[in-house]
């Protein structure tokens, strides 16, 4: 079996679930990935089981062909996710179960348990030392034998796409770990678009945002209502402000603003940094670990499955290209981007972020060791 095939089948719009599912288990065949598990390994299937808003797009019941098929080959299948930073249900273990099983996410359909992999708020985690410091993963990937990555294809607003390299780094990281793998983003107000609507203060989850009254531009500095902070009208004319101190860049501010007043201070520079990192804790978290990777490239979305505003009716980019499969993260998620943009005639992710090189991410994992963007397909 070489690492670098990438085992592709298509699927189209609308497909019946049962359908997929047949696709998903004849695909999973072929590629004899069942032979990497074994008898009484502890089998990770990280994904992302949806938000309050928006489902996901990997149905409960694809997630069961997979358990079946590992308990097929005599593994301990669960499915698991981490806690995140941004204001969500997702914060805590308890609240993410909930939406778990409101998401479809059951033991009674998956047959298999949830278990959050950095324990109720985070506390479970393990700290590695590393060439370039330290880094803080999940807990409970010590005592992992296998992990399976299914992940939903889409762009992403800080590395402008996130695919299997991003569900494995940010997704089994510790909180500690996503912090730091977003401590070089800074957001800034561009204060003449800010309509002061506060909504970027209610989701920022580190209370780093205040949105403050300033004078407005008629003030003439003279005592007048305009000196307060007040309009000609009286009214008070407030503005957001970002305490850099208190900030750790989660990136949700400029995600929720209606009128896109909130931008990344070094945009280009700050998503280097996160996807760089990304790669360093993809290859921590793999590190003497069995993995392979299925990516859903369905319902191409611009934003990510943690995006769920407006009732996460996101009109997808493109027609559904289908599922890739491989035992390596670098491969599987070079052509599945390479499978997208060939439908596309064009770069979709680079289109959607113009400010973003997201091929860093696969250059840099590529670079330490941890796959190839070299691949063959397998149709
Ligand atoms: S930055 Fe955006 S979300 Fe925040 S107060 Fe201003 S307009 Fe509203
Ligand atoms: S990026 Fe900073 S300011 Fe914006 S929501 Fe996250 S922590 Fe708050």
């Amino acid at each position: 079996m070489k690492d670098n095939l990438v085992y592709f089948t298509a699927t189209e719009n609308n497909e019946s679930p049962k359908s997929v599912c047949l696709k998903l288990k004849s695909l999973f065949k072929k590629t004899g990935f069942g032979k990497i598990i074994k008898k009484g390994d502890f089998v990770a299937i990280k994904m992302h089981m949806g938000e309050e808003k928006k489902k996901p797009t990997i149905s409960p019941l694809f997630v069961r062909v997979i358990v079946d098929l590992v308990k097929e080959s005599g593994g301990r299948p669960f499915v698991t996710d981490t806690n995140v930073l941004y204001e969500s249900v997702r914060e805590n273990a308890v609240d993410h179960l909930g939406l778990a099983e409101k998401n479809g996410f059951s033991y009674q359909l998956l047959g298999c348990p949830v278990i959050i992999a950095d324990g109720l708020v985070g506390e479970n985690q393990l700290t590695i030392k590393t060439e370039n410091g330290y880094v803080s993963i999940a807990g409970l990937v010590k005592r992992l034998d296998v992990i399976i990555a299914l992940t939903h294809c889409t762009g992403h607003l800080l590395t402008g796409y996130g695919g299997a390299i991003k569900n494995i780094a940010m997704g089994l990281s510790s909180r500690g770990g996503k912090l730091d793998q977003h401590s070089d983003v800074k957001p800034e107000v561009i204060t003449q678009d800010c309509q002061g609507c506060r909504i970027c203060e209610t989701y920022c989850p580190a209370d780093a945002i205040e949105t403050r009254p300033v004078r407005s531009p008629s003030s003439k500095g003279d005592g007048s209502p305009a000196k307060a902070g007040l309009t000609s009208n009286g009214v008070k004319d407030k503005k957001a402000f970002i305490i850099t101190a208190k900030c750790y860049g989660c990136g949700e501010c400029f995600a929720v603003c209606p009128h896109n007043a909130i931008k990344v201070d070094k945009w280009h520079s700050a998503s280097d940094s996160i996807q760089k990192k990304m790669a360093l804790y993809c290859r921590e978290i793999l590190r003497d670990k069995r993995s392979y990777f299925i990516n859903f490239a369905m319902n191409i979305t611009k934003n990510c499955d943690c995006i769920g505003e407006g009732g996460g009716a996101e009109k997808p980019l493109i027609d559904d290209i289908g599922i890739l499969m491989s035992l390596d993260p670098v491969a599987v998620d070079t052509a599945s981007i390479d499978l997208i943009n060939k439908k596309a005639g064009k770069d979709i992710f680079k289109t959607a972020w113009q400010e973003i090189d997201y091929t860093i991410q696969l250059m840099e994992t590529e670079r330490l060791g941890v796959g190839t963007r070299r691949y063959d397909l397998v149709h």
